[in-house]
């Protein structure tokens, strides 16, 4: 048990609450009780205390979409031209880049991205996994690092046939003993969960899509996390292929539905749009990568009043949501340029309500990214100051303008302290920053290898 005395707390209820001089029950891995200060410090007396100082306490942000094994990108030199389009970047970057992991790169890879994301408060993740050349198992690894740093994640394996028949039904399999395996027991106490990964419908054949359907089936029939339409050659590739749309052509392998997560879904048409409203799939939007890449943008505002829910993600960008945030925010006034487009409230719907009810199917047995009795302990505890009133209200504003990842102090999940006052407590950063950066070297060897032989 413990009391978090002295908080601020942002409930982010329905509506949202802020509670001035509260204190927080914890109790084996919940929410216990919320109250005033001075009524909860005499009913608990005898509990172990954290003073948050006067601190904001709020539910740890949740990342809809990443890449852990996109760690090693950070710095390094693409040799030649750079990438003219998304398509280079794939051919160019991300595939002999994936291709140069082996099984201690992934668990590096993934220690690294896990530090990041507690120093910075994003307490659930949604990791998209690819290492051709180290499948079998790799979700276990990774699965080892996530237990070990405390926190909270979804994982999954891309399939893909861009390597060839054995590894995509290396993929297949990775993905089908994953998810049994969490069916079975309680992985990291029951912090992670599975979905079954697919690359994108650019890099999968019919019967690949086929034989990843059925495998979905034969392990309950969970939902898929697929990058979708990222940039127009997938729409080009899929008529070409099927003489259908990727969102049609996915909804015709029973690919949709409310366990599904479609990533990105920039270049969708209205009719997409509503047939990923009408099989209520989940829609990730990841503004710093489609900034970053120059694939477009996703008109997610128009995707919410279609009905669909749109989520946010970081891409394998460092996990600061609220860096996301204000790019979602920002995005959408450039490019319609109007400043009304976007509000605080939309950005807010996105990242806190619609990622929270996406991570609660995974964690279902509490509520999750919310602070009331019974929920999920995942807290985080940030050094904010404003210098003008902060409310329910103008809360949105206040994160957008104001608040810095650099500001979150303590992150907890599930009742256990994962940072204390800045000091890491389940992962040491320094070794691990250290080591990384010495499989840094051997990853981008590799890499070049490979990037000089084929380009
Ligand atoms: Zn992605």
């Amino acid at each position: 048990m413990m009391l978090i005395t002295n908080a601020t707390l942002i409930t982010w209820e329905e509506p949202n609450r802020i509670l001035e001089n509260h204190a927080i029950l914890i109790k084996d891995g919940l929410i216990a009780d919320i109250g005033p200060q001075a009524e909860m410090s005499s009913r608990y007396a005898g509990v172990e205390r954290l003073d948050a100082r006067g601190q904001y306490v709020m539910p740890g942000n949740i990342c809809a979409h990443t890449h852990f094994y996109g760690a090693f990108a950070r710095g390094m030199a693409i040799p030649g031209p750079a990438p003219k389009d998304f398509p280079e970047i794939l051919q160019k970057l991300w595939w002999p880049l994936d291709k140069s992991l082996d099984y201690t790169d992934v668990r590096s890879s993934a220690l690294v991205m896990l530090v990041d994301a507690i120093r910075h408060g994003t307490t659930t993740l949604f990791d998209h996994h690819a290492s051709p050349n180290a499948i079998p198992g790799s979700l276990d690894i990774i699965a080892e690092a996530v237990e070990q740093s405390g926190l909270r994640a979804v994982l999954c394996y891309e399939v893909t046939d861009r390597d060839g028949e054995e590894k995509t039904r290396a993929g297949i399999e990775e993905n089908l003993r994953f998810i049994e395996r969490t069916r079975h027991e309680s992985v990291a106490g029951g912090r992670l969960a599975a979905t079954f990964g697919l690359h994108a419908s650019l890099t999968l054949s019919e019967a690949t899509l086929e034989a990843c359907r059925e495998a979905a089936l034969q392990a309950g029939g969970v939902g898929f996390h697929v990058h979708v339409a990222e940039h127009e050659v997938d729409q080009y590739d899929s008529l070409a292929k099927t003489g259908l749309r990727v969102v049609d052509r996915l909804h015709r392998h029973g690919m949709l539905g409310p366990g599904s997560i479609v990533v990105h879904a920039v270049h969708v048409d209205a009719r997409e749009v509503n047939l990923l409203a009408e099989t209520n799939t989940w829609v990730t939007h990841q503004p710093r990568s489609n900034m970053n890449n120059g694939v477009g943008v996703s008109a997610v505002e128009s995707m919410m009043r279609a009905g669909v829910n749109v989520c946010l993600g970081t891409d394998g960008f460092s996990s600061t949501m609220w860096e996301e945030w204000k790019s979602a925010y920002l995005l959408q006034k450039v490019w319609h340029r109007d400043p009304r487009r976007m509000s605080g409230l939309d950005v807010a719907r996105i990242a806190v309500y619609n990622n929270a009810r996406l991570a609660g199917q995974f964690f279902p047995n509490a509520p999750l990214g919310v602070i009331l009795p019974g929920a999920h302990a995942d807290l985080i505890l940030v050094d904010y100051h404003p210098h003008t009133p902060l409310t329910p209200d103008n809360l949105p504003w206040q994160i957008i303008f104001g608040f810095h990842e650099s500001m979150v102090t303590t992150t907890m999940v599930a009742g256990k302290l994962l940072m204390r006052d800045r000091r890491l407590l389940t992962l040491d950063e320094e070794q691990i920053t250290a080591k990384a950066r010495q499989q840094a070297l051997r990853v981008w060897e590799r890499y070049g290898q490979l990037v000089t032989r084929d380009w």
